[in-house]
């Protein structure tokens, strides 16, 4: 069975300050990536709808919805905080990325394809019930995890999140839901300096210090991941596949390299069989070197496609 490819070109839209990182330019990385390598045609092909404000509101507040609606500018810029800022488009392009992971869930779940990975921006495992934040505004991952449950009725949906920045938004989102396992891994200290002490039993948190490597990576997702994924069991896997852990990513300490990043697109995988039929919904997250960006999101890309 395929992997979906899930993009919209409305994504390529939402345009901050000139020169902020989270740029357009990453989407189309990885794109060009992953058509110099020759995978992009053995991709299923499909463009995000809008995620709905009932999708939405399953895990932000209505009000904040409604707020982030409003406050959309018919031209020039207003920030929500000091890096993320919403422009005449960016309504359309976080409606459309939400949207895509919520696509993603309808094809596995129906057995339309194995696995599907959302080339989707801006990011939003920072974004939270009722607050936006570093680069983020709506949470894909989280939506989509609601909307699994939903309608397909998973009870167990575990989040493997490798981005280097702590997924603070999608904690806050669930921790107090018995049905979500998350599992991140993530540079401390670093922005949000939020997750070094708040794990619990279904909130897998990893701090890693600047400079950790492959190695150290691999070693603490084999012991901290694999027996609480393992005793949770869940029937969907989704992945905050953010590619900033990168040895070469501008705003990460890290040291991840292409071989990582096929290793714990594997790890997934085999986790994946074990439990949840193999399927698995991988969305965007950070990434802000365009080479290792476009590298490693292809290699993660041609891993789950078993190509
Ligand atoms: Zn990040």
């Amino acid at each position: 069975m395929p992997t979906a490819f899930i993009s919209h070109p409305d994504t390529l839209l939402h345009v901050m300050d000139g020169h902020h990182p989270e740029s357009p330019a990453r989407i189309s990385a990885i794109k060009d990536r992953l058509m110099a390598a020759h995978i992009y045609d053995y991709l299923q092909h499909h463009d995000a709808p809008a995620a709905t404000d009932e999708q939405l509101e399953r895990v932000h507040d209505r009000e904040y919805v409604r707020r982030i609606r409003n406050l959309a500018p018919p031209a020039g810029i207003v920030h929500l905080d000091q890096d993320t800022a919403m422009g005449p488009m960016t309504l359309t392009a976080i409606q459309h990325a939400a949207g895509a992971v919520t696509l993603g869930v309808d094809l596995v779940m129906t057995g339309k394809a194995r696995s599907a990975f959302c080339c989707v921006r801006p990011p939003g495992h920072h974004a939270g019930r009722a607050h936006a934040g570093g680069f983020c505004i709506f949470n894909n991952v989280a939506v989509g995890v609601a909307h699994a449950m939903a309608v397909y009725g998973i009870q167990r949906a575990a989040i493997i999140d490798f981005d280097v920045h702590h997924g603070d938004g999608t904690e806050d989102i669930f921790r107090d839901n018995p049905k979500v396992m998350l599992c991140s891994t993530f540079q401390s200290p670093l922005y949000p300096f939020r997750g070094e002490d708040s794990r619990t039993e279904r909130i897998i948190n990893v701090p890693l210090p600047s400079g950790t490597d492959g190695k150290q990576f691999r070693a603490v997702v084999e012991k901290e991941f694999a027996p609480a994924l393992d005793e949770f069991a869940p029937e969907l896997i989704f992945i905050s596949a953010g590619f900033d852990a990168h040895l070469d990513d501008p705003l990460g300490g890290m040291r991840l390299v292409r071989d990582d990043y096929i290793w714990v697109t594997e790890f997934v995988m085999d986790v994946a069989q074990r439990h949840a039929q193999g399927r698995i919904v991988s969305s965007l997250e950070g990434g802000y070197d365009l080479t290792s960006l476009a590298d490693a999101a292809a290699a993660h890309v041609r891993t789950l496609s078993g190509l």
